[in-house]
């Protein structure tokens, strides 16, 4: 380049010293022939960057050529007043557009020392001002040519930085088996990720770009392109990614389908396409030439991965990556060698290609890992059912890309799954049939469901015939949640692209689903242990201990929302003569039959406890003496009906009493509320046994109805 600038100066300086001499000469030349042959520099100058046959500096000469000339024949034609100056504005504006500024600098710095060099000849007394005058239109002439060309520039950067992004995210995804796709509300972590892809991209795009350059200038080709198979809304498409060029009108950001134009075809029939004698139509129907360009033969080799040891690929398949594209200006160019280079260098492009993959695989990884570390920790701290369950689904959704996701608990016998956690539009997915029998599926398999639409796996043949009805789901990926060998639920993620999730995908997602599931278990064991802290080993009512909390509670909450309460004291009649005559163990199934019938038949909101050995105690919020009262009725009636079978013998009944205080009626405090009940209880046993009685502070008995 300095070498150029060098040769331009020279033959600039020599031009000048020149146009001096022959000003004077030249100017009894007719004016219309020195038009004409003015028009005739521009035409010269407008067809040379049309056609990109010189390189840039190439161009710089013959510019400051057309310059110097220009100036000569405008000097001769009547200086400051020919009709020919204003194109000299004009060719200090190309000369900026055309090159970079420092050129249209450099241009114009150069044409000012011509008229300084002019105006000293001349001696003219207006000298100084009228050169000021110029060199200042001259240098503003370059700049508003830099300005315009600045500002478009950056209009393209700014596409093509929208380009990078929409396509970070598609490289990315295919870059990795796993990406992420998070929720609105960790904006800033989804930047992060954004950025951290955008750079994956860029990255890859620097390496190829050298590698293309290095290539490209080793072989002297005119162009060597890289264009990256990708995809555009599901769509497979050919993007270009990398450019190395001796011409500078070569496109920054273009698509192609396969199939699409020469380089489209090498994609979709996967082979090279080799033109050494290259038909003039064809070379200018060239994609990546934003202008014509002089290619006498073309190369479109695709890049291959080699099948990759870990893929399940299948007999001599690989996978297409991209297209090498090469050019160069002559025919017959791409020889034995020349093909070979070629081969040699697009599979070192597919190593990059396969390299950038692995590296981007491994960042993924670490923040998987870091992921799940973090799940396990805040499972550790976790007693919380549903707290565990959200927490699992937002780790899922960061470690896999989904569109809607959920955890699933198994109901009733196992088989039928209930949603208890979910994100995208599950809820219009409640769990089907279809769903159902894949947690049928799950449970007596017990691993993982990798579905796609149109998956052909005999297991799973009933549930193809219905796959119609996953709706947009186009594949999921569904993992049980084991503990041991309890199925303790399922995580699944619903995408809509088809075959989203891969092996890793599933191995990530199994490793957090045993950690929920070892959470969930966790959870379950103390959840267990606080019932049993607060029930009846025989019977399964509530203890005494709860039933005087509850009591409590229960009171403070009578007194606050000034509502009724009622308290019933239940005791099984004659039980020692039973216990006497049916054994003690007949007897602890009476009792075990009496908590059921009683819960049988309370409403949900009370609570059933064994207060002693043979008495029950229910209490019940917001029912006043004679709701209290009509309840211990009902129970009374149902347990004297309950006819309990003997082992073959015959059949007995028991009866119970029951004594009925009401808060605030009776007393106010917990104490006299239990003391109302009993007292009232007795007076039932000595009226007469299987009876409901409701305290009166006159003690006299109320004998039911
Ligand atoms: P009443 O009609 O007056 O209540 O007569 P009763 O025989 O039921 O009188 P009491 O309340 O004195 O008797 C309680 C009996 O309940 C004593 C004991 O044998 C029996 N019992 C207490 N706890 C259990 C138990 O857990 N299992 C069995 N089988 N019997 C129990
Ligand atoms: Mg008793
Ligand atoms: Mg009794």
């Amino acid at each position: 380049m300095v070498k150029w600038l060098a040769l331009g100066g020279i033959a600039a300086g020599l031009l000048l010293a020149g146009s001096g001499v022959c000003i004077r000469q030249l100017s009894d030349v007719p004016s219309y022939w020195l038009v004409t042959s003015s028009v005739a520099a521009f035409a010269w100058l407008f067809l040379l960057n049309r056609l990109h046959v010189f390189s840039k500096p190439q161009r710089l000469l013959f510019l400051l050529g057309t310059v110097v000339g220009l100036n000569l024949l405008a000097q001769s034609t009547g200086g400051e007043q020919s009709p020919l100056i204003f194109s000299l504005f004009l060719l200090m504006g190309t000369a900026a557009w055309e090159g970079e500024a420092k050129y249209g600098y450099l241009v114009a710095i150069l044409f000012s020392g011509l008229e300084a060099f002019y105006l000293r000849k001349e001696d003219a007394p207006q000298g100084l001002t009228l050169y000021l005058r110029w060199a200042a239109y001259l240098v503003s002439a370059a700049f508003l040519a830099r300005v315009v060309k600045t500002r478009r520039e950056k209009e393209q950067l700014n596409s093509r930085l929208e380009s990078l992004k929409n396509d970070a995210d598609q490289l990315a995804s295919e870059a990795e088996p796993s990406s992420f796709n998070v929720p609105k509300d960790r904006l800033l972590m989804e930047e992060g990720r954004l950025s951290a892809r955008v750079g994956t991209v860029m990255e890859l795009e620097e390496v190829l770009a050298c590698q293309l350059a290095l290539f490209q200038k080793s072989l002297s080709l005119n162009t060597a392109v890289f264009f990256l198979l990708t995809s555009v809304e599901e769509k497979k498409v050919l993007r270009l990614r990398a450019s190395s060029s001796f011409s500078k009108d070569i496109a920054s950001d273009i698509t192609l389908l396969p199939g699409e134009t020469l380089i489209g075809l090498a994609a979709k029939e996967g082979r090279r396409v080799l033109l050494n004698d290259i038909a003039p139509e064809s070379a200018k129907a060239l994609p990546y030439y934003l202008k014509p360009n002089l290619v006498g033969s073309f190369l479109a080799q695709p890049i291959l991965l080699k099948p990759n040891a870990s893929e399940e690929v299948t007999g001599e398949e690989k996978e297409l990556v991209g297209v090498l594209v090469l050019d160069h200006g002559k025919p017959d160019y791409f020889q034995e060698r020349e093909l070979a280079l070629a081969e040699q260098f697009s599979e070192m492009l597919g190593d990059t290609i396969q390299n950038t993959r692995i590296l981007h695989f491994s960042r993924t990884k670490t923040r998987n890992l870091h992921a799940l570390y973090e799940v396990s920790n805040s499972f550790s701290t976790l007693l919380d059912l549903d707290q565990i369950l959200k927490t699992a689904l937002n780790t899922a959704r960061e470690i896999s890309p989904c569109n809607s996701a959920y955890v699933a608990l198994p109901e009733g016998d196992g088989r039928r799954l209930r949603v208890r956690a979910w994100w995208g539009h599950v809820k219009a997915e409640q769990p089907t049939y279809l769903e159902d029998e894949l947690a049928s599926w799950i449970s007596e398999n017990k691993r993982p469901i990798r579905y796609t639409r149109g998956q052909k796996e005999k297991s799973l043949i009933s549930f193809s015939k219905r796959e119609g009805m996953l709706g947009s789901t186009q594949s999921f990926l569904m993992v049980p949640l084991l503990a041991g060998e309890d199925i303790l639920g399922v995580i699944r993620l619903n995408s809509q692209k088809s075959d989203a999730y891969q092996a890793y995908d599933q191995d990530v997602l199994t490793t957090l689903a045993n950690q929920t599931a070892m959470a969930l278990k966790n959870t379950i064991n103390v959840l267990q242990i606080q019932e049993m802290a607060i029930r009846d080993g025989l019977t399964g009512a509530f203890n005494h201990r709860y039933f005087q909390e509850r009591l409590a509670e229960e009171i403070v909450k009578a007194e606050r929302y000034n509502k009724d309460l009622s308290l019933a004291l239940l005791d099984v009649d004659h039980f020692k003569k039973f216990n006497d005559s049916y054994g003690h163990q007949e007897g602890d199934k009476v009792l075990r039959v009496v908590s059921e019938v009683i819960q049988g038949t309370v409403r949900k909101v009370d609570t059933v406890a064994r207060y002693g050995g043979e008495e029950f105690a229910v209490i019940l919020p917001e029912s006043d003496g004679n709701a209290g009262k009509e309840l211990a009725e009902r129970i009374r009636k149902n347990v004297e009906s309950y006819l309990f079978e003997n082992d073959g013998k015959t059949p007995y009944r028991v009866t119970v009493s029951i004594g009925v205080a009401s808060y605030p009626f009776d007393s106010r405090e917990q104490k006299g509320l239990i003391q109302s009940a009993d007292q009232a209880l007795y007076e039932a046993k000595k009226a007469g046994r299987n009876r409901v009685n409701r305290f009166s502070s006159g003690g006299g008995p109320q004998k039911s109805q």
